[in-house]
């Protein structure tokens, strides 16, 4: 999942950046071939000095959504809650501790048995 989330960040901001680009590049020179293959793709609704300001500012939110996507993918892991299951664990094994076994059969024994009550041999 955290990958998936990496690769969609970086492919916002890539998009994000091209919008960007383009709004960049069609208000600087409103003649170039950038402004022309935009304005096919866009008709009429907009000015293509309004196109490049959307274009621009649009791509540069995108961009920034990229960003935090991708990051806040790598930063989590971090933040995970790791330690949950190693203290789960841990509990797990005292419980295990208290009770005592024979060592020979490993039947469960009382607190101060010395002998075992299933195979009769002692603890010591
Ligand atoms: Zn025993």
């Amino acid at each position: 999942m955290k990958k998936v989330q990496f690769i969609t960040g970086v492919i916002v901001m890539i998009v994000g950046f091209f919008a960007y680009r383009f709004g960049v590049a069609m208000n600087i020179a409103k003649s170039s071939t950038v402004a022309e293959i935009v304005s096919k793709y866009v008709p009429g609704l907009f000015s293509l000095e309004q196109t490049g300001l959307i274009l621009e500012f649009a791509g540069g939110i995108i961009l920034l959504l990229g960003i935090i996507l991708s990051v806040t993918s790598l930063m989590e892991p971090k933040i995970s809650y790791v330690p949950a299951p190693v203290q789960e664990e841990a509990e797990e094994e005292e419980i295990k501790k208290e009770v005592k076994r024979c060592k020979f059969c490993s039947a469960e024994l009382g607190e101060d048995e010395i002998f075992c009550s299933a195979c009769g041999k002692s603890q010591q």
